[in-house]
C-alpha cells in the first residue's frame, strides 16, 4: 500500500511513488510513498493559507487537546515507531526509540506551552495610554527536514509552529518518510481541522523548491546542509518572509593532559561515532594536549575495537550503516582525502560485510591531523573523527574556534578553571563539560553560531521567538 500525502485534510495518492529503503538490508523495502509534485505543493500552501485565520484564532484548549493526544500515542507506540524509524534511517534500535520518546516529550512539552501563552501589560511613557505587548502566530510555516533524525526534527518544529497557532506545510526527507508520515497521521487522527497540517513528500528539488518559491508561505524553518540553506535564505529575502537555519557542523572535543581517561573516551567515542556519526552535534575533531595523547589514542583504539557494528535492528548493536550508498562513498571519499592529506589512519575505514546487504563501515579514527587539513574543516557526516595534537589548553581553545561553524563544542576536564573558562569562550551554541558533543534535552534552546546557524533558536520556550511575531497595542484609558 502506498501511505500518501495530506493535503487540505485529504489523504492524496499523486502520479508517482517511491521506495524507502532500509540501509541495514537493502533487499528490505521498508513502505512506498506518494512523491508530491509542485502542483500538490503549491495545493498544500493554498490550504494551509485558507485555514490559517481559523486555527490561528483556535482556542488554547484545542491545540492542547490534538498536541497532548499525539504524545501520548508517539510514547505509547515508541517501540513500534522506533524500529520504524531505525529500519529506515539506520541507528540502532535504542536509539530509534530514544528520539521516538523525546519525540513524544516535545509534543508534550508544546501541548503545555499553548496554556501558558502570556503577553505583557505596561504603562506607557504617556499618561493614561496603557500598552500591551502579545505574541500572535506568523501564518503558513514550511518546514523542510533531513534524513538523519526522521522524528525529533520534525517534531521539534511542527509541535510549536502548531502550538502558537501557525498553520504548515511539511517536507521530510525523501531517504526516510516513513516516520513522518507516522506522526502527520497521529495529528491528523487526534484532531487537527483539515489544511492545518499538509505533508507533501518528494524531493527537494520540486517540492521544497516550490516551497522556497511560494509568496503564501511566510515562515520556512529549515534543517540540514549548508548548500541547500542558502538556497532556502536567498529564497527567504527575495520573498520577504522569516527563515531559520540548522545546518551543518565540525564540532571539537577538547581532552585535557587533566581529564580522567575513561571518561574523555567515553565522550569521544559517542561524540564521533553514535549514530553513525551522522549527528550535526558529532565531533570530528578531537583536540588533545599532548600529555595524554598518546595514552588517549591507545584506548580510542582498544574502544573502537570492541564496538559492534551491525544491523540496526540486532540486539547488541552500537553502531548501525551508514543511511546510504552516497553517503557511504562521501565518508570512504573523506577516509582518502584525509590519507592523501598526509594523517595517519589509526584505525578502522574499512567497509564491512554482514548477514545482509547494507552500507556497513567500521568508524575510522585518524591520528597526526592538523586543524588545516579538508578532514579538519569541512563536514564528513559520518563515523569517521581526526586528532589534533595540541601544546596546552590556550592552543587546544584556539584550535576548537578555529572553523567556519559553531553548533557544539565539547571539553573533558578535571580542572573548574579550564572547564569555566571554555564554557565561557568555546564560539558554539552549546557546549558540553565531560560528556559528548551530541545529546541534547528536549526543554532547553537549540542551536549554533557562524556558519552552523541562522535566526533564533529551535525547541524549548526560546523556540516562540521563530513561530510568533510581537505586536505592541496603546489604548487611551
Ligand atoms: P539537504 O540539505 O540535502 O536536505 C535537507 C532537506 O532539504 C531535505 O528535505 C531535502 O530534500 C531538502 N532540499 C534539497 N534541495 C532543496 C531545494 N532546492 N529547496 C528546498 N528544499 C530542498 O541535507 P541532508 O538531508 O542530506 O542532511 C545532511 C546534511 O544536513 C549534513 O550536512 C548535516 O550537517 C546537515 N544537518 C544539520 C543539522 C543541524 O541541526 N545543524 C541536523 C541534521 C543535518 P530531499 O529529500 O530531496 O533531499
Amino acid at each position: 500500500m502506498v501511505q500518501k500525502n495530506l493535503i487540505d485534510g485529504e489523504w492524496i495518492a499523486g502520479s508517482e511513488a517511491f521506495r524507502n529503503i532500509n540501509p541495514s538490508d537493502t533487499n528490505d523495502v521498508v513502505g512506498e510513498y506518494a512523491r508530491a509534485s509542485a502542483e500538490d505543493a503549491r495545493a498544500a500552501i493554498a490550504a494551509a493559507k485558507a485555514a490559517f485565520p481559523a486555527w490561528s484564532r483556535s482556542g488554547i484548549l484545542e491545540r492542547h487537546a490534538i498536541l497532548r493526544k499525539t504524545a501520548d500515542e508517539i510514547l505509547a507506540r515508541k517501540d513500534e515507531l522506533g524500529k520504524l524509524l531505525s529500519r529506515e534511517e539506520g541507528k540502532t534500535l535504542a536509539e530509534g526509540i530514544g528520539e521516538t520518546v523525546r519525540a513524544g516529550q516535545i509534543f508534550d512539552f508544546f501541548a503545555g506551552e499553548c496554556l501558558r501563552l502570556a503577553g505583557e501589560v505596561l504603562p506607557s511613557a504617556r499618561p493614561n495610554i496603557g500598552v500591551e505587548i502579545t505574541r500572535e502566530p506568523i501564518g503558513v510555516v514550511g518546514i523542510i527536514t533531513p534524513w538523519n533524525f526522521p522524528i525529533a526534527i520534525p517534531a521539534w518544529k511542527i509541535a510549536p509552529a502548531l502550538c502558537y497557532g501557525n498553520t504548515v506545510v511539511f517536507k521530510p526527507a525523501e531517504l526516510v518518510p516513513g516516520s513522518s508520515w507516522a506522526i502527520v497521521d497521529i495529528l491528523h487522527r487526534a484532531g487537527l481541522p483539515k489544511g492545518v497540517l499538509n505533508l507533501v513528500m518528494g524531493k527537494g528539488s520540486v517540492v521544497g523548491q516550490a516551497m522556497l518559491d511560494s509568496p503564501d508561505i511566510h515562515a520556512i524553518t529549515f534543517t540540514g546542509s549548508t548548500g541547500t540553506g542558502k538556497r532556502v535564505a536567498l529564497a527567504s529575502v527575495e520573498h520577504n518572509r522569516k527563515y531559520q537555519l540548522e545546518m551543518g557542523g565540525k564540532n571539537p572535543f577538547v581532552v585535557l593532559d587533566d581529564a580522567d581517561l575513561a571518561v574523555a573516551v567515553e565522550a569521544a567515542v559517542n561524540s564521533a561515532f553514535f549514530s553513525t556519526g551522522q549527528r550535526c552535534t558529532a565531533s570530528s575533531r578531537l583536540i588533545v594536549t599532548e600529555g595524554i595523547h598518546d595514552r588517549f589514542v591507545a584506548a580510542m583504539g582498544e574502544r573502537m575495537k570492541g564496538l559492534v557494528i551491525d544491523d540496526a535492528l540486532k540486539a547488541g548493536t552500537q553502531i548501525g550503516p551508514v543511511v546510504d550508498e552516497s553517503q557511504l562513498n562521501q565518508d570512504t571519499d573523506y577516509i582518502a582525502i584525509g590519507r592523501q592529506e598526509g594523517a595517519k589512519l589509526a584505525f578502522g575505514g574499512e567497509l564491512l560485510k554482514r548477514d545482509t546487504p547494507g552500507f556497513y563501515l567500521q568508524p575510522a579514527l585518524f591520528t597526526e591531523a592538523t586543524n588545516a587539513m579538508r578532514i579538519s574543516r569541512e563536514e564528513i557526516f559520518g563515523p569517521v573523527a581526526s586528532v589534533i595534537r595540541v601544546k596546552d589548553y590556550d592552543e587546544a581553545l584556539i584550535v576548537a574556534n578555529d572553523t567556519p561553524f559553531g553548533l557544539s563544542s565539547g571539553i573533558a576536564t578535571t580542572s573548574l578553571k579550564h572547564a569555566t573558562h571554555f564554557k565561557r569562550n568555546a564560539d558554539a551554541g552549546m557546549v558540553m563539560v565531560n560528556l559528548p558533543t551530541a545529546g541534547v534535552d528536549f526543554h532547553v534552546p537549540f542551536g549554533g553560531r557562524k556558519g552552523s546557524s541562522h535566526g533564533s533558536r529551535e525547541q524549548g520556550r526560546y523556540a516562540a521567538e521563530f513561530y510568533t511575531t510581537v505586536k505592541t497595542a496603546y489604548t487611551l484609558a
